[in-house]
This record gives C-alpha cells, sequence and structure tokens, in this order.
C-alpha cells in the first residue's frame, strides 16, 4: 500500500479512489494485532515519551497520552493544502468516510464490506475531491514526502515537548527503546537515540527489530539488541 501511494495518478478522481482506501484501512480501522496496546500497558505507569515516524495513530488509539507523542511525518488523518498556501491542517474522517460509501463498500463494525450488488469502483465523485478553503488547489496528505509537508501548531507544540522531555531526563536514568526503526529515515530516531545513548551517562539503548537490530560500537556496553518479533517480545515482557 505504501508503494502505491507514490503512483502518479493521472486523475484526482482515481488518485482519491486509490488513497482513500488506504486511509481507511490504516487510519480509521484497528490494528489486527494488540502491539500498541502491549507496549502501553509496560510504560503506562511511567515517565514515557513517544517519537515516531509512524502516521497511522495507532499509539493514541491505544491509550498513549497524545501530549506524550511526537508525530514526526504526519497523520494519515489530516489534509493539507497542496500548495500549501497556509500551515494549517484539516481532519479527514467524513470525507474519507464518503469517498470508500461511494466506491460500494458499506461500513460495518469499523470493517469495509461489499454490498451485495456493488460493484467496487476504482474512482470518487468529483464533487468529493478535497480542496484548500483558501486558495481553492487541490488538497493532499499531510505526510512529509517533499518540502511541501505542513508542520502546523500542534506538530511545533509537539516537537517543544519532545525536546524539554529530553532536556529533564538527560540526567536520569532513561532508556531508549527503539521498536522497528529501519534505515528510511535513521536521522530522525536511530542515530540520535544512539548518540544520546553514548553521550548520556545513565543512558541505556534497546533496539528491537526482526532482521535489522543493531547498535553502534560505541555503545555497545550500554545496549541490547534483539532480532525478533517485536508482538512477541513485547507479549513475553
Ligand atoms: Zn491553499
Amino acid at each position: 500500500m505504501y508503494s502505491g501511494g507514490f503512483y502518479p495518478y493521472k486523475t484526482l478522481e482515481k488518485h482519491w479512489g486509490y488513497w482513500c482506501r488506504y486511509i481507511y484501512i490504516n487510519r480509521y480501522m484497528d490494528a489486527p494485532k494488540p502491539v500498541y496496546q502491549n507496549l502501553y500497558d509496560l510504560v503506562k505507569e511511567k515517565d514515557y515519551f513517544v517519537l515516531t515516524t509512524n502516521v497511522d495513530h495507532c499509539f493514541q488509539k491505544a491509550g498513549f497520552a497524545k501530549n506524550r507523542i511526537f508525530y514526526t511525518q504526519g497523520d494519515y488523518g489530516l489534509f493539507q493544502c497542496s500548495e500549501p498556501c497556509h500551515k494549517k491542517t484539516y481532519d479527514n474522517e467524513e470525507t474519507i468516510k464518503k469517498m470508500v460509501l461511494s466506491q460500494g463498500f458499506r461500513i460495518k463494525d469499523g470493517e469495509l464490506q461489499k454490498t451485495e450488488d456493488g460493484e467496487i469502483k476504482l474512482t470518487v465523485p468529483t464533487g468529493l475531491i478535497p480542496y484548500c478553503p483558501r486558495c481553492g488547489k487541490p488538497m493532499s496528505m499531510n505526510l512529509r514526502s517533499d518540502q511541501t509537508f505542513v508542520e502546523d501548531e500542534g506538530w511545533h507544540q509537539a516537537a517543544e515537548r519532545y525536546e524539554k522531555f529530553i532536556q529533564d531526563h538527560k540526567k536520569q536514568k532513561i532508556v531508549f527503546l527503539e521498536l522497528g526503526v529501519g534505515y528510511n529515515t535513521p536521522g530522525i530516531i536511530k542515530y540520535p537515540f544512539w548518540q544520546m545513548t553514548n553521550t548520556f551517562q545513565h543512558a541505556f539503548y534497546v533496539c528491537l527489530n526482526q532482521g535489522e537490530a543493531y547498535a553502534s560500537a560505541e555503545i555497545t556496553r550500554k545496549s541490547v539488541y534483539m532480532n525478533e518479533d517485536i508482538g512477541e517480545i513485547l507479549k513475553e515482557l
């Protein structure tokens, strides 16, 4: 689904025909496994903060406090101006639901179902295409893929809270728990975690990643890494 998001659809009707289902499934349907809930149970009594490049809202849905999460790369639940002419984001739930319903689905218990007679369409009606309320250009997803990404007020507040959390805890015992971070954008979580573990006296680094668990040589004595399924490890913990 992620790769399909980069396809240059020739019309906005086709573009949103793909994106509405992609967003609905990943943002508005429940995750298939209780991985996030298990993680939340582990940290909810602790002074935690979540830094994530995920955009699917799963942390909030599992109960993590909104003011303890920094979504660096956006959210499938938000539109923005594609230009962008202003730095504001817009909740898209209502529009996305209308789009998938227009394609011949119905929504039952949060899941998408085909209707008996319905043929599934791959487009959305022209009238449902979202446009910027200020400049009239098409809306786009609030996802960081190029320089048009809108960092709105909520984004900046979360960035400040994360920075403050690090400053407040850098001299204390702190665990950098890294879950499933690959080498797509290592500069956001992985490398800063290595550097802070190396610099902060009482820091420890834990890396859980099936297939890519690793810690840099400088922090060998302050780290542990496991090449296993994150869901399985959290269950054991
Ligand atoms: Zn605009």
